[in-house]
């Protein structure tokens, strides 16, 4: 009998030890003559939620995935809970297999797609983390949630070596109707890289031999390539972290590092799925003090028409690429929470929008870690200061005339101070829709109003 592999957030063939145990069940299965009927299930639920940018994104990987296997990824539309035991029943499977999926909604699916397959196992081999979540834990058996500890414990975990290939001569199950790759969405003028397994290799091989080993040093700079753009491709599993932590030596710790947060808010959204929208501290939800009337700001913002330039550059990269350089995403959150008073969940849902490595954990927790009110929390009262920022980290004001035509003709740094040029608003920039300083102290004064002694 074949086996199935249901491939999710693991779209590749190397370094998958699911789909390595699909082949082997089959294989060691009487008549199953070694096949898999690779499968992928276009969800409504996590399709609708994907936005644009993401659908667009996973159409092209889901096109790369079928060419790596000859054109035979069968693909259906449904609910998992009912395709998955038609797919079984109509190829006869003996086996199920995933990786393990630790979201809120992905776990939960599973739970109930393994009732559905009653008899059928539905067998979990690895996950999209080099350490899955929950295994990492203080010696008390409770789970981190201060990234420093859980970075050490985590490399004192250790990760398995990258599987072995699949055998060239794999034996892919044909015969069920395929219900097609949904296409991608319209996304006018936002261009997104290319997608599957064979360019997240090029791209890591890429920055392997050119960025890594300046990573540590430019990683900060928005203006300049440093980082490895490999948030899409960690995304759809077209790349495994193990296999990037493999190729890494002891000069690489900074991106080891930067790896390892993926890793850990993971870890906290498997421990606390309510966090996905809930503040870690929920003072931030039931009393901080939010603005009444965010409409019009919040639009400002999402626009990138703040009046702040690195704010607005940031925010109009997001909606030209989808993409936003770290950075640049700590300063536009904090920009929203603290100079706008509006709740991080606001912002995270835009950014979920947008983002084409748009990942539940990452971004909740990026934001909470923003807004002062999740793991690790930066306080608070550490208000990034919007000009500041720029210029420390954009000194030739290159990233935010990239990104802002209506700053053009400012030379050098004043792009990020229009107020001080004479012809600063010259091409159309808005002016300040509040004013830094002012808003910071009302921040402060909000927060100072919730803070209480802790026991
Ligand atoms: C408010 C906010 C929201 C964010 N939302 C997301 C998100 O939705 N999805 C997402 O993958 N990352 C998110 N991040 C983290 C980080 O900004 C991106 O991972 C990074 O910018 C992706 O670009 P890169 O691949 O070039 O990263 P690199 O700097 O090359 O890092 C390599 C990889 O390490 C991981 N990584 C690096 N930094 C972080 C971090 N701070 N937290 C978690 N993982 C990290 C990512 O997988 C990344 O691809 C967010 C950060 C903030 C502050």
């Amino acid at each position: 009998m074949p086996s199935i592999m249901w491939f999710r957030r693991d779209l590749r063939l190397l370094d998958n030890p699911a789909l390595l145990t699909a082949l082997s069940t089959a294989s060691a299965s009487a008549g199953g003559n070694g096949r898999v009927v690779p499968l992928f299930i276009v969800d409504p639920v996590l399709w609708g939620a994907a936005g644009p940018v993401r659908q667009g994104y996973l159409s092209a990987a889901l096109a790369a995935l079928d060419t790596a296997l000859g054109g035979n990824l069968l693909i259906r539309h449904g609910n998992p809970i009912d395709c998955i035991p038609e797919v079984v029943a109509a190829t006869g499977a003996s086996s199920v297999h995933i990786a393990a999926d630790y979201g809120p909604y992905g776990s939960q699916r599973d739970v109930e797609v393994e009732l559905a397959l009653g008899t059928v196992p539905l067998v979990r081999t690895g996950s999209p983390y080099a350490v899955a979540p929950g295994r990492v834990i203080k010696d008390d058996g409770t789970a981190y949630r201060v990234y420093t500890p859980y970075f050490r414990g985590w490399l004192r975990h250790g990760w398995p070596n990258p599987a072995e290939d699949v055998p060239a001569d794999a034996n892919w199950w044909q015969g069920m109707q395929c219900h097609g790759i949904p296409p991608a969405p319209d996304l006018g003028t936002l261009v997104l890289p290319e997608a599957g397994e064979r360019a997240a290799w090029a791209r890591w091989e890429q920055f392997r031999a050119s960025g890594l080993s300046t990573y540590g040093e430019l990683r900060n700079r928005p203006d300049l390539a440093g980082t490895s753009a490999l948030g899409h491709h960690l995304k759809w599993g077209e790349i495994h972290p193990r296999s990037l932590l493999a190729e890494l030596s002891d000069a690489d710790e900074v991106f080891r590092k930067e790896l390892c947060w993926r890793e850990f808010y993971a870890d906290v959204l498997a421990q606390r799925p309510d966090t996905a929208r809930v503040s870690l501290d929920p003072r931030f939800d039931h009393e901080m003090r939010w603005s009444d009337n965010a409409d019009d700001v919040f639009e400002a913002w999402a626009t990138g028409n703040t009046g702040y330039p690195f704010v607005d550059a940031g925010m109009r990269q997001l909606r030209r690429e989808g993409w936003v350089h770290n950075r640049v995403r700590m300063v536009v959150a904090s920009f929203l929470i603290k100079d706008l008073h509006i709740p991080w969940q606001r912002g995270a849902g835009e950014f979920m929008y947008w983002l084409r490595d748009g990942d539940l954990a990452s971004n909740s927790h990026g934001w909470q870690w923003t807004a002062g009110c999740g793991t690790d929390a930066a306080p608070f009262y550490r208000v990034f200061n919007p000009v500041l920022q720029g210029l420390k980290f954009d000194p030739a004001g290159d990233y935010v005339r990239r990104y802002l035509p209506e700053l053009a003709q400012l030379p050098g740094k004043l792009a990020h101070e229009p107020w001080l040029c004479p012809d600063g608003y010259a091409g159309g920039y808005p002016e300040r829709i509040v004013d830094h300083h002012v808003e910071r102290a009302v921040a402060l004064a909000n927060y100072s109003a919730i803070k209480k002694p802790t026991a």
